[in-house]
């Protein structure tokens, strides 16, 4: 039987900070040695375990095998190799210019780690999610801990199990639990919080980290849209929409396209290649499905069907619409001039539907935008490269990708983070070492190069070269240092 887990109460809190600050006050998360040891531990965990974790994600959200490995597995073990390679690079002082002002002088930045940190995951991507971070987190030296989604049950006790077994738990702790444990988290003093999930919970992560002045990442969701021109090549444009969004946790993906705006001529279009390419990818009966995720629980399922039940948008279903509620499977559904103030189009879908708008012209699809929360993502269609320079001038967005979905987020060199409603802060790549890291600036002086003009008392004298040098006034410089004009 399996023994029953100790109640994650305040005091467990207060004592699991304090040991853990202990370890980070002695140095021990700073050496390059056991940043490197660590992240190869958790490299080692992926390779060793790669069938229990798919076993997880698929208990908790019937995820596809290859998809469990394409977007959770694979890319955990990219990030854990990627700071294997490029570590040392990252933990270098950065030179930094100097100028006449302190001459002589040099100076740099140093990235120190903040301290302890509290990473709190999301259930649709739970083994990457909580992860990644942690990767970034133990990369910039901190002492750590992860609280994964109680939604995702498997994925979370997957983790807290094999953290334990493979990571330094005197620097690495995972604490499972749902509000309760995660409220007791946030009354402790964190060094960075950085959470996944809605925005809702986002603004209580906030509130508490305001208590402590504690800086914060959020990364949130939205409404991300997909416009598409009539210039584009549509079979292309469909499985790539197709894929991102349904193929992505069956549309339970925080980048996955939300809404499509297109034209009214050239919608009836987009309506044909997106049912055909679904019944390509997932048969006439896509319930049957073996390459389909399911909805994570009742309470979404349930959450989904209001959207898609609601009086004004039921009509407007041009595919799919069938559900099974004891298998949480909605089929992939298209919908078609859906009526701006209906729920679906006023919520994060965060589900296997999706409503096309139309318009007359494709250029009033970014004013349709615009007029809308920043989303997380935004996509465009086109072979035009006007329209495409438009959108990127005109969208703001965490994120753009133009023809494609999705796949911006798995591109390590760019950052990944929302603005306004989708967020604050980023990661991935390099940007993860430096969403944990504090840019420390350090200026070093020698006693030489005194400059006796900077001290009292002031005279003309002094005033006219210390105007002239601030002033960036080269000449006047030089004819004040020389006294010329003769006073
Ligand atoms: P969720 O229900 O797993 O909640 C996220 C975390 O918040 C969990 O660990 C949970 O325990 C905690 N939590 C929930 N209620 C809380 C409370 N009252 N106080 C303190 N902690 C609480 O996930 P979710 O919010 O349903 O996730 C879906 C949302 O996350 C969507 O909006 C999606 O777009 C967004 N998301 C964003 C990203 C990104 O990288 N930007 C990735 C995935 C999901």
């Amino acid at each position: 039987m399996e023994e029953e887990k100790a109640k994650f109460d305040r005091e467990s809190a207060v004592s699991m900070v304090e040991e853990l600050r202990k370890s980070f006050s002695k140095g021990k998360t700073r050496s390059y040695e056991w940043r490197i040891e660590q992240i190869k531990m958790l490299h080692k965990l992926v390779e060793e375990h790669e069938s229990d974790i798919i076993e997880a994600l698929h208990k908790d959200l019937s995820k596809p095998e290859l998809e469990s490995f394409m977007s959770e597995i694979s890319m955990t073990k990219a990030t854990c190799k990627l700071v294997l390679k490029e570590l040392k690079h990252w933990m270098k002082p950065e030179k930094a210019k100097t100028s006449l002002t302190t001459y002589p002088s040099s100076a740099e930045i140093v990235s120190e780690p903040l301290g302890v940190v509290l990473i709190i995951s999301a259930w649709n991507y739970p083994f990457l999610l909580s992860l990644d971070p942690v990767i970034g987190a133990i990369a910039a030296g901190n002492a750590v801990v992860l609280k994964p989604s109680e939604v995702a049950p498997a994925t979370s006790s997957l983790l807290e199990r094999f953290i334990a077994e493979y990571l330094d738990s005197s620097a690495i702790r995972v604490v499972e639990g749902a509000v309760p444990e995660t409220t007791v988290l946030l009354e402790q003093r964190w060094d960075k919080i950085f959470y996944t999930g809605n925005g809702k919970v986002g603004r209580i992560v906030m509130a508490a980290a305001a208590k402590h002045l504690t800086p914060v990442v959020l990364e949130l969701g939205g409404k991300s849209p997909v416009v598409i021109d009539s210039n584009v090549n549509l079979d292309v444009t469909a499985k790539r929409i197709v894929s991102g969004k349904w193929s992505c946790n069956d549309g339970q993906a925080c980048v996955a396209a939300d809404y499509i705006i297109t034209t009214k001529s050239f919608a009836p279009k987009v309506v044909d290649a997106l049912k055909s390419t679904l019944e390509k990818f997932f048969g006439e009966d896509p319930l049957q499905s073996k390459d389909l995720s399911r909805i994570v629980n009742s309470n979404h399922f349930t959450r989904l069907t209001k959207l898609l039940d609601e009086d004004k948008v039921s009509d407007k279903i041009v595919h799919g619409g069938q559900r099974d509620e004891k298998c949480l499977y909605i089929a992939p559904t298209i919908l078609l001039d859906v009526p701006q103030d209906s729920l679906i189009m006023n919520e994060e879908i965060f589900g296997p539907l999706l409503p096309i708008i139309t318009v007359d012209k494709v250029e009033e699809s970014f004013d349709l935008i615009s007029s809308k929360s920043k989303p997380l993502a935004a996509y465009l269609f086109t072979k035009d490269k006007k329209l495409e320079k438009e959108f990127v001038k005109t969208i703001s967005a965490g994120g753009l990708l133009i023809n494609d979905t999705v796949l911006h987020l798995a591109l390590p060199s760019i950052p990944f983070g929302g603005v306004g409603e989708s967020g604050m802060g980023s990661y991935h790549g390099k940007f993860s070492f430096n969403a944990f890291s504090h840019k420390k600036p350090v200026l070093y002086r020698s006693f030489g190069g005194e400059a006796s003009a900077r001290y009292p008392p002031y005279t003309p004298q002094k005033k006219r070269l210390l105007k002239a040098l601030l002033n960036g006034d080269i000449i006047g410089l030089i004819l004040a240092l020389i006294g010329w004009p003769r006073t």
